[in-house]
């Protein structure tokens, strides 16, 4: 019988299964450093996240903070743009989502997590590496006594996001994105949001990468994803970077024009970073420690709720900590970033927005009944139920939307959509100058 777990970190992965545990009656204390900037990435949620919050019995506390969502959009420099809409998932699937401000939905996430008795410790957590045939790492005396605790916890989960501390204590090896970017961003004010549903995340192509604006409650976020290399022709810091990004796009800077930033600008990179190893003697990997495919799509919240849900089903729900159990945690965990690497592509590599110009174009002269049309309506629900993480891991949707493009785009110059990950458009080499591999060729 497992009696006590200790997780590093609470962010959503963290607090997620601090819930999950308490309400079986797991002893868990949950240690965090308390060190979060007041901005923090990850205010899209996509709709599969909402029966997680139902779950727990949070959606209204993170629906008053928060603006509704009800679709995404990608939109290219030369007028094209794809939109796609959630209200016509089906009846089974949330037709909405929110745009949440991140310190508070991780408030919310942490009081649910308190209310329901875990206990948090206000303090980096410090652990020893371990060379025995038990345990690969044990928690530090000062640890054990910060957590009130007399005997080393049946299981130790890293969901330290990015600081990823298990991993780097146990030097444990990743696997890299194809891509090197860098992200700015930043809260606006007067900053139009381009929308045309209501809360509608608008994902522009830009000449050097690609940028995001979120509606949230009397605000916009604007972030800018770019080569790092690139970022820096843009200016000296952050705040430059940003704004010169921003003016260098006509559509952007017109939607602008007026704005007023209300907050710091942020920046995040290094972050296509997968585990190869997500368990081991002791420990395992939860949310953004285990790895964090892109931020296009907005996975990652989903991704560490999944991640707590997928570890309580796998480990605690059986009672079973043994490595056949964690194994098929991890195998589960791993096939979720290959099939969010595999859609995201699309986006990248220009075959959405080329797919969505040869459905406009075989509707145009079609009859109300054609099977142009009904192709267009299907694709676009099809693609609608994986963006917004219903049915990304569908091995049919995928196939549908492979076997469409190969149909639609075989005499297509995709490239013309691509987003770029650099200034010329090369494709990068990692610093030993080998070409990265595609994520989703890693981890099989
Ligand atoms: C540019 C960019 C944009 C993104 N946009 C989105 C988006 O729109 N939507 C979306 O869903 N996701 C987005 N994400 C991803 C999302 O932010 C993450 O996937 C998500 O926050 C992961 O949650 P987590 O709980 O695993 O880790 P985190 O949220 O990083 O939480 C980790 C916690 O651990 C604590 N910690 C670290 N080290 C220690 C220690 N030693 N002891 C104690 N505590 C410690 C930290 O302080 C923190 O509280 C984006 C990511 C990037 C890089």
């Amino acid at each position: 019988m497992m009696k006590s777990v200790v997780i590093v970190g609470a962010g959503p992965a963290g607090c997620a299964l601090a819930c999950l545990l308490a309400k079986r009656n797991i002893q868990t204390t949950v240690f965090d450093d308390d060190k979060r900037p007041d901005l923090l990435v990850g205010e899209s949620l996509v709709p599969a996240v909402i029966p997680f919050l139902r779950r727990l019995g949070i959606e209204e506390d993170v629906a008053r903070i928060s603006e509704k969502k009800f679709g995404a959009a990608l939109r290219h420099p030369n007028g094209q743009r794809a939109d796609f809409t959630f209200r016509r998932l089906g009846k089974s699937v949330p037709n909405y989502s929110y745009n949440i401000p991140r310190p508070e939905f991780d408030r919310v996430l942490r009081n649910k997590a308190l209310e329901l008795g875990v206990s948090f410790v206000n303090q980096r957590a410090t652990l020893e590496r371990q060379h025995n045939a038990d345990c690969d790492l044990r928690l530090s005396d000062v640890s054990m006594q910060q957590a009130g605790l007399h005997v080393q916890p049946d299981l130790l989960v890293d969901a330290t996001g990015r600081h990823r501390l298990f991993s780097k204590l146990l030097d444990l090896p990743v696997s890299h994105g194809e891509r090197d970017d860098i992200s700015y961003f930043a809260h606006y004010e007067s900053f139009d949001a381009d929308n045309v549903v209501d809360g509608q995340v608008v994902l522009s192509v830009l000449d050097c990468g690609w940028a995001w604006q979120i509606p949230l409650k009397d605000k916009l976020s604007v972030g800018v994803v770019l080569n790092k290399n690139v970022a820096r022709n843009f200016g000296k810091n952050p705040q430059e970077r940003l704004e010169n990004i921003i003016n260098a796009d006509a559509v952007l800077s017109q939607s602008g024009r007026n704005r007023k930033r209300v907050s710091d600008v942020m920046a995040y990179s290094n972050y296509q970073l997968v585990s190869q190893q997500a368990y081991g003697k002791g420990w395992v990997l939860l949310g953004d420690a285990f790895g964090f495919v892109d931020p296009m799509l907005s996975p990652g919240v989903f991704m560490a709720l999944e991640s707590a849900d997928l570890l309580d089903r796998h480990i605690f729900a059986k009672n079973d900590i043994s490595d056949t159990a964690l194994a098929a945690y991890a195998k589960e965990h791993y096939q979720w970033h290959r099939d969010w690497d595999t859609l995201i592509k699309y986006f990248y590599d220009g075959r959405l927005l080329n797919l969505h110009k040869s459905g406009e174009e075989m509707v145009k002269n079609s009859s109300r009944f054609s099977l142009g049309r009904f192709m267009k309506w299907y694709i676009g629900r099809v693609l609608s139920s994986m963006v917004a993480g219903v049915s990304t891991r569908s091995q049919y949707k995928l196939a549908v939307l492979k076997h469409c493009c190969e149909f639609l785009l075989k005499d297509e110059d995709v490239s013309q959509y691509k987003i770029k990950s650099n200034s010329t458009g090369v494709e990068l080499e990692s610093s030993d100058g080998k070409t990265k591999r595609p994520l989703d060729q890693q981890f099989v």
